[in-house]
């Protein structure tokens, strides 16, 4: 589920975003201040930022300027004023929407869906170097690594890592993680894939020993959760 993280001073005006996005399938936190977001987007990235203009500490327009120094994450700014320099500002800093308050949540949540579902088919083309909840990806250097500690990974091991990564939570058949390692579905191979998937199974037990972040679906095959 895609997570958003709302950066709103008004409990009132957060509690409605926070019941309409949930009421989507969308996870949620809500912060009172753009530093704290901040931090929380490097340790933790959300999918997309929720961000009020007019905050306590600073302001939204200062806190996306900081945060387009680390990350391309989708923003949608609120802004209490109809005013066409907010708009002009906001998009000039890198946001992808803006609403006016007061607003709709529902129209705040379909833009939030619209914003997420145009994103995905670049994301997973250019999916070289990506943060995927524990995990972070480094095609090119042929990395991951998972709650921030290196992988030490065969190639086929990194390969099927990946292409699970590519789609957290869906299913892929042995047949496809074969495809992904570019190996013939022949009969003996497809145990292979669950030899691979042990051994992967074991080197990120010992990163997180109580997670299991590869889920077996009896006669489907495997997915990943971003635990
Ligand atoms: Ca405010």
């Amino acid at each position: 589920m895609p997570h958003i993280l709302i950066v709103e001073d008004e409990a009132a005006i957060a509690d409605t975003l926070v019941y309409a996005l949930q009421a989507e399938g969308f996870t949620t936190t809500w912060l009172q201040l753009a530093e704290a977001a901040l931090e929380l987007q490097q340790r933790s990235p959300a999918d997309l930022l929720i961000l009020d203009v007019g905050l306590p500490d600073i302001s939204g327009f200062e806190a996306c300027r900081r945060l387009r120094r680390f990350s391309e994450v989708p923003v949608i700014f609120l802004t209490a004023r109809d005013a066409e320099i907010d708009r002009v500002v906001g998009l000039e800093i890198g946001a992808d929407d803006y609403v006016i308050k007061p607003f709709s949540p529902r129209e705040v949540a379909a833009r939030v869906r619209a914003i997420l579902k145009r994103l995905l088919p670049r994301t997973e083309a250019a999916a070289t170097a990506m943060q995927s909840g524990p995990f972070q990806l480094d095609a090119e250097r042929v990395r991951i690594d998972y709650h921030g500690q290196p992988l030490s990974l065969t190639r086929h091991e990194f390969r099927l890592l990946q292409t699970l990564l590519g789609q957290p939570e869906r299913v892929f058949s042995r047949e496809q993680l074969l495809d992904a390692l570019g190996v013939a579905a022949e009969s003996g191979y497809e145990r292979n894939i669950d030899s691979h998937i042990k051994s992967l199974r074991a080197k990120l037990r010992q990163v997180a020993a109580d997670t299991e972040a590869i889920q077996t679906h009896r006669g489907l095959g495997y997915s990943l959760r971003l635990v």
